[in-house]
C-alpha cells in the first residue's frame, strides 16, 4: 500500500498517477486519487489496479496543481470501490488518504454517530476524516490544528495526507509507525511512502519521524509534533541513486 502527492506549479494528475505506479511493488487491492481543481475536489477511486484507476480517469482534463493518491491494502472493510481511498468527510470539505490502522475506530465511530455523522464505507479511515471535521465543527480551527487534535484521540498506526477543499494551497501530512517522505523541489513538494515516486524530480527529501506532522504549502514545509504542536527542525537528506 502507499501514498503519494504533489503540490507545485506542474499538473498534478500525471505526477500522482506515475507515483502510484512506482509504489505498486508494495502491494495493494485498490487505488484512488483526488485533485483540488479551483476549490473543487475531483475524486476517482476503484478496486483493482492503477491501470483500472487510469481507465476511469480517461478523458480527464485537469489543470489542478495539487493532489494526492493512494493504494490500499484493506484492513477494515473488503476491497471494493466504496472502501477505497480517498475518503471525504460528511461536509465533503476534507479529504483523506491513509495507510495503517485506526485501532479505536469503533469507539470513535459510536461517538460520531451519536453526534449525527454518517458513514458510507466500512473503513476505519472514514472515521478519522469525520473526526477531523468534528474538530472543525466544534471549534473554529484550521485544518492542521483539526488534524492534530483528531490524531491525539487516535490509537493506531498511520501515514496520512489530508486536504481541505477551500485551501488548495496546502496539504497536511502525519505519520506514526508508517513511513512518509517529503521531496523538496523548486517551489514544489512531493509526498510519498518512499522516495521512489519523486526521485526523478528532486534529490532532497525529509522523512517524518514517528509522531510528527507537517504543513506543506508553496511557502515551505513546517514540521511539528502531533502531541504538543512543538516545532521540529527537520533534517533534509540528499538522496543517492542506487
Ligand atoms: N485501514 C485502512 C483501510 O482498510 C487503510 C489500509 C491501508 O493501509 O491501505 O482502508
Amino acid at each position: 500500500c502507499g501514498i503519494t502527492g504533489y503540490i507545485g506549479n506542474k499538473l498534478a494528475y500525471p505526477i500522482v498517477i506515475n507515483g502510484l505506479r512506482r509504489l505498486e511493488y508494495r502491494g495493494y487491492d485498490s487505488a484512488g486519487i483526488v485533485l483540488n481543481e479551483n476549490k473543487n475536489f475531483k475524486l476517482f477511486k476503484t478496486k483493482g489496479k492503477v491501470s483500472d484507476l487510469e481507465e476511469i480517469c480517461k478523458g480527464l482534463k485537469s489543470d489542478a496543481t495539487v493532489g494526492v493518491g493512494h493504494t490500499r491494502w484493506a484492513t477494515h472493510g473488503v476491497p471494493n470501490d466504496i472502501n477505497s481511498h480517498p475518503h471525504l468527510s460528511n461536509n465533503e470539505k476534507i479529504v483523506l488518504v491513509h495507510n495503517g490502522i485506526i485501532e479505536n475506530y469503533d469507539t470513535l465511530k459510536i461517538m460520531l454517530t451519536s453526534k449525527g455523522y454518517t458513514f458510507k464505507s466500512d473503513t476505519d479511515t472514514e472515521v478519522l476524516v469525520n473526526l477531523i471535521q468534528f474538530m472543525q465543527d466544534t471549534q473554529k480551527i484550521d485544518l492542521s490544528t483539526a488534524v492534530r487534535l483528531a490524531l491525539n484521540e487516535v490509537i493506531g498506526a498511520y501515514a496520512i495526507a489530508v486536504m481541505e477543499v477551500d485551501h488548495p494551497e496546502e496539504i497536511v501530512v502525519a505519520r506514526l509507525s508508517s513511513p512518509l517522505a517529503i521531496g523538496i523541489g523548486e517551489n514544489e513538494y512531493f509526498i510519498a511512502s518512499d522516495a521512489s515516486p519523486f526521485i526523478e524530480f528532486t534529490k532532497e527529501a525529509l522523512y517524518l519521524e514517528d509522531g510528527e506532522m507537517a504543513n506543506i504549502s508553496l511557502k515551505g514545509v513546517d514540521v511539528f509534533k502531533i502531541k504538543d504542536n512543538s516545532k521540529v527542525n527537520p533534517i533534509i537528506q540528499e538522496l543517492k541513486l542506487s
